[in-house]
């Protein structure tokens, strides 16, 4: 028996140490023939038969102790994601930012347009600071525009200059940028060499935004997604399979306000 392993009644939250992590689980009693694990909003429940043990339910458990501790992290990250999501604009809110993250910070600063931003980049903390002329405390939706409104001149001058970087190597040219917000979609191209990429992904670290960007321009060259679309992707980005990876789990922050 592990000693970190407590005891509660049925239905309560009880603790086990898994892989040296403190886990917290719930345990149901149930008509059933096997022992079912379940991870729901980052918590997991272990229904069992009414003649198993808690010590039995446990030792299930622990011998699913990589999948659960699997299975737990990503539900934490969703459920984080989904709470993030759903906040408004606020004075000293954290945003993840270019793979960072960005503290908004309203400070009045006389002689400033009202709403002006000013980047302070990332010290020790590791948090960088967008400084907003708004008196301490301006809620949404004044300051989510004018957040907003930063965020997508930071997108539209990376995007730009991430297009640069990548369409010589490429062999291609796009004709125009626009920027989109989409809630699924992180870019498109069109035969004509228009590309539009979706302003969220300042939220995304630098090597995902990339990899949307050499994803459109390899449309340039190939509409569809054929192998020789991937080949073309492939040559700019060998490891393009992580960060297509990476994408699909990103999910970028909609805050109200913006
Ligand atoms: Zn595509």
């Amino acid at each position: 028996m592990a000693p970190a392993a407590q005891g509660g009644a049925d239905g309560a939250a009880a603790e086990l140490l898994l892989q040296g992590q403190r886990v917290s689980y719930t345990l149901r009693r149930a008509t059933r023939r096997s022992i079912g694990l379940t991870i729901r909003h980052g918590q997991l429940e272990v229904a069992v038969p009414r003649w198993v043990s808690r010590a039995q339910a446990e030792d299930a458990v622990r011998s699913k102790a990589a999948w659960v501790l699997r299975k737990l992290a990503q539900s934490q990250v969703q459920l984080h994601q989904q709470q993030a999501a759903q906040q408004a604009f606020a004075d000293g809110m954290q945003l993840p930012y270019l793979g960072g993250l960005l503290q908004l910070q309203c400070q009045p600063e006389p002689g400033v347009a009202r709403g002006a931003a000013r980047l302070e980049p990332a010290v020790a903390d590791g948090v960088a600071r967008l400084w907003l002329n708004f008196e301490p405390g301006t809620p949404a939706p004044e300051l989510g525009e004018a957040a907003a409104r930063w965020l997508q001149q930071q997108a539209r001058q990376l995007f730009a200059q991430r297009l640069a970087h990548h369409a010589p190597a490429m062999g291609v040219q796009p004709r125009s940028l626009s920027l989109s917000a989409a809630r699924t979609r992180w870019g498109s191209a069109s035969a004509d060499g228009r590309i539009r990429l979706n302003w969220r992904l300042v939220h995304a670290p630098l090597a995902l935004i990339d990899y949307v960007v050499v994803h459109e321009l390899a449309h340039l060259h190939e509409m569809n997604h054929s192998p020789r679309f991937w080949a073309v992707v492939a040559a700019r980005l060998p490891d393009y399979q992580a960060l297509r990876q990476q994408l699909r789990q990103f999910q970028a922050p909609v805050l109200q306000g913006a």
